[in-house]
């Protein structure tokens, strides 16, 4: 019997994750990648003799024992990558150093050290470290919600069994906990204290999501990849090659070829037209439906989505090398400035530091990888862009102001500086399309937390889409799940058993 084609754009952990389960099932997929790597916004590039880890931070549900690992098992992920239990989660502290609390997956000692920072807030405290306990132990956190069906696999009974599992969820949907997490730091008194819920995660989120986070760690199902995130991508990559798939790089999907209302191939920006039985869009939401698609296969639900929804704010990147060794302590830092930092037409009170001391991957011994993100406007970089001379000198205008700060902390630091980057969102448009460079998809808020997105689009046949752009949210769990997806659905259709193994 003659298998079916399929043609997957993008070769992000979308991509590869439908084109591992299109390959399990049967179709005999190929992806086109418009960049010359597999991974998308998972990146990690080499400066001199410094690794730079772009993408993502930590892995959830590292660990066997959980459905979201056997899914990463699945698409032959698993044993490929050094990973450690990320115990501790970020240090926060205030420019004078008087002031410090770490975020760790100790509870009891988290609820003992905040209190004594701040004991008029010490029943918010209480409450608060509640809800981190009680997440730790809900089984929703090792599924995060990702065997939710979508909605073309929705039967008559999944919403109430939806409504059943998520009962202990329901107090985060209204309320105190469903605030973002600026809001929620209004019910904090000490300043100090507000400043740290506020940047836990980042100000926009929900504070619930910020309360998983911290349960997520202290559950210990939060990883730290010790070789930087590509060793992730490429184990799929050899797991979708293996299963026999094909990926072609430096290929950007131009259009969708449409005959009839049905999706029969790709045309490239190269002029070569691609005929496929399928295909499924992994790439930015926004252009698949309005460029590659010219906006013909939308309703209101949709335009009302891309009209009104936030996705995540894109960010900078600034990445130094250093040649001195940082503690092994928690992988995050956050510095509270007494001055704010005025860059890119945003002010910020709080320097975020990710430092990668847990690893020797990343820099020669006795040196150290460190990288400051910050969330910043699309707009200002877009237009910036447009004249390169300027932009450069903002990208390294942007460095010394954040090198500047860095010193009050680590004095020295200055002459220790071997190797500076700076990604801006241009260049993570640049290499991988999203939307105004947005790293993560759509933002959760209270708003896009029930809804959900379908993996089709209206009067469109054998075309679908998957990765962070249809669950809100985004993630590395989220992306995978959506491209399974779509292999599921497919099998539903055909009346066939869904093959997770190959
Ligand atoms: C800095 C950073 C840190 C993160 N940290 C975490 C974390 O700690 N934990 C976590 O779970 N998640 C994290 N994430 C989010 C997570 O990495 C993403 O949500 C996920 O990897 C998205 O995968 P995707 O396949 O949906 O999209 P993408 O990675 O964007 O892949 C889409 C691919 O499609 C390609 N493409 C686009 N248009 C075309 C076209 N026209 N033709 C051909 N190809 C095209 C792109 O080049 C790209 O390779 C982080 C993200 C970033 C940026």
């Amino acid at each position: 019997m003659n298998k079916k084609s399929m043609i997957i754009i993008g070769a992000g952990l979308g991509g590869l994750s439908t084109g591992c389960y299109a390959q399990m099932n049967g179709y005999d997929s190929k992806i086109f990648e418009h960049h010359m790597k597999p991974g998308g916004v998972a990146a990690v590039w080499k400066r001199g003799e410094y690794l730079i880890d772009g993408g993502i931070h930590f892995l959830m549900c590292h660990k066997p024992g959980t459905p979201i690992y056997d899914v990463y098992s699945e698409i032959g992920a698993v044993g490929s990558y050094e990973i450690e239990d990320m115990t501790k989660y970020m240090r926060f502290v205030d420019e004078t150093g008087s002031k410090v609390i770490e975020f760790s997956m100790d509870l009891e000692k988290l609820e003992r050290d905040l209190i004594e920072l701040s004991p008029a807030d010490a029943d918010e405290i209480r409450k608060f470290i509640k809800e981190v306990d009680w997440m730790k132990d809900s089984p929703l956190l090792i599924d995060l919600g990702m065997s939710t069906a979508p909605p073309e696999l929705r039967g008559r009974f999944d919403s109430l069994k939806d409504m059943w599992n998520m009962r202990g969820f329901m107090k985060y949907f209204t309320g105190k906990w469903a605030k973002s997490a600026s809001g929620y730091s209004e019910y904090l008194k000490d300043p100090f204290l507000k400043n740290a819920f506020k940047y836990l995660f980042s100000p926009d989120v929900a504070v619930w999501f910020v309360i998983m986070i911290l349960a997520t760690i202290a559950g210990g199902h939060l990883g730290l990849f010790k070789g930087g995130c590509h060793d992730f991508i490429e184990a799929i990559v050899r797991k979708y090659e293996s299963l026999g798939g094909e990926i072609q790089y430096r290929a950007k999907v131009e259009k969708i070829l449409v005959e009839d209302d049905v999706a029969v191939g790709v045309l490239l920006t190269d002029g070569t037209e691609h005929k496929a039985d399928i295909v499924v869009s992994a790439a930015d939401g926004r252009s698949t439906i309005f460029d590659l698609l010219d906006g013909q296969y939308v309703d209101d639900k949709i335009k009302k989505r891309f009209d009104t929804w936030k996705p995540f704010d894109p960010i900078v990147i600034v990445t130094l090398g250093v040649d001195r060794e940082f503690e092994k302590g928690a992988p995050f830092a956050m510095f509270m400035m007494k001055e704010p930092l005025e860059y890119a037409g945003r002010s910020i009170t709080c320097l975020p530091l990710r430092i990668m001391s847990y690893s020797d991957s990343f820099a020669p011994e006795g040196k150290t990888v460190i990288q400051v993100m910050l969330e910043t406007d699309w707009e200002y970089w877009f237009d910036l862009r447009q004249n390169h001379e300027e932009y450069k000198a903002v990208k390294k205008q942007i460095a010394e102001q954040i090198i500047q700060r860095l010193e009050v902390q680590y004095p020295g630091i200055t002459s220790q500086i071997e190797m500076t980057d700076v990604a801006t969102p241009y260049t993570s448009w640049r290499y991988t399309l999203n939307d105004k460079g947005s790293p993560m998809g759509w933002l959760l808020t209270r708003s896009t937390l029930t809804e959900m997105i379908p993996r089709t689009l209206p009067g469109l046949e054998n075309f679908f889409m998957a990765g962070h752009w249809v669950l809100p949210g985004g993630g590395v769990p989220g992306s995978i799940y959506t491209g399974r997806n779509v292999i599921q659905i497919l099998c539903k259709r055909k009346g066939k058993q869904f093959m997770s193994k190959g």
